[in-house]
């Protein structure tokens, strides 16, 4: 068994001459929260709608559950949906709305209703009509009607755009439970790196339909981690020098390269050391990242 619940294969769609994703090779590791992160028109959406079966890809190939081509019918019912306009009837409560979806799938009973409405905070909505709603309770009454059938495999398209702040706490806590008490695979798409980097294991960069990078939310966290970056003439001696004044994390990058990611306010202490030792340092600088600013670098451009 594949490690991964969906991987895409080159997975492309042309409208006209433009193509919306380009050739897209992505991982879902089975468990993940994966972050989709990408500007407007990135092809976010597009990719999810044909992971969904609402679209058809023009070239390439998926597999979602081990499944590719025409046995894809058979996971379908694997997985739940939240993308664009979720379907929600505004005159109805949410208990409502959830029982609607419910009898479609064949699985109602009050008891199922509850619990649905509990995993998304929304139990004590009572006689509320969802007209009345905040956006961010539109939403999680969105998630939860995703959730009849319990799914393995989340989609969610840009649930927190728009949100208030509370709103995106809300929303984010409850993705986050239901990944870790029922264990659902979920891919969540945001134009906000920072926000879907508190939930997510896993983050795909999407622009202008390429994806330029898949990383863990560890390496991620690396990618962006304060450091030293040391250039020295020797690399190998220094390392000896660092070591010997109790530094351990550190790496040699190449033959005159070391970063070091502790100590970072003691930097002229560590220059020192160096210098002592007879090591010639022609640099030493402290960097680090904010998420944002790592996702303008990768995607090449202002926001
Ligand atoms: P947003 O957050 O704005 O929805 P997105 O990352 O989800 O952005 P998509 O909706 O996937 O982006 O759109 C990707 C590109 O494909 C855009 O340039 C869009 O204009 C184009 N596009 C999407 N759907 C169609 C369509 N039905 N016909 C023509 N072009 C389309």
């Amino acid at each position: 068994m594949s490690e991964y619940l969906l991987t895409t294969q080159d997975l492309t769609k042309t409208y006209g001459r433009h193509n919306a994703i380009d050739h897209v090779s992505m991982h879902i590791p089975k468990g993940a929260v994966y972050g989709f992160i990408g500007r407007n028109g990135a092809g976010k959406t597009t990719l999810m709608k044909i992971i969904a079966g609402l679209s058809t890809q023009t070239s390439g190939s998926y597999e979602l559950f081990g499944c590719s081509g025409a046995q894809l019918g058979a996971v379908r019912e694997k997985v739940g949906c939240l993308i664009e306009a979720p379907g929600i009837y505004p005159d109805m409560t949410a208990f409502q709305n959830v029982k609607a979806k419910c009898l479609v799938r064949g699985v109602y009973n009050v008891g199922y209703v509850n619990e649905l409405l509990q995993a998304v905070g929304l139990f004590d909505a009572g006689k509320k009509k969802a007209k009345d709603f905040s956006l961010g309770m539109r939403q999680r009454l969105g998630i939860a009607i995703a959730l009849v059938g319990d799914p393995e495999f989340m989609v969610l398209d840009e649930p927190i755009n728009g949100l208030d702040p509370q709103g995106i706490v809300e929303v984010r806590e409850t993705i986050h439970r239901l990944a870790i008490e029922r264990n659902i695979t979920i891919l969540i798409s945001s134009h906000i790196l920072d926000e879907l980097a508190k939930i997510a294991t896993h983050i795909g960069i999407i622009e202008n339909g390429v994806l330029l990078k898949e990383l863990s939310a560890q390496q991620l966290k690396d990618e962006c981690a304060a450091k030293i970056e040391i250039v020295v003439d020797k690399a190998a001696a220094a390392m000896a020098v660092l070591q010997s004044i109790g530094i351990t994390q550190l790496q040699q990058i190449n033959a005159n390269q070391i970063n070091v990611t502790e100590r970072i306010d003691e930097s002229a202490a560590v220059n020192k050391a160096l210098v002592e030792a007879g090591i010639a340092v022609s640099k030493l600088n402290v960097s680090g990242e904010a998420l944002e600013d790592y996702y303008i670098r990768i995607t090449g451009g202002a926001r």
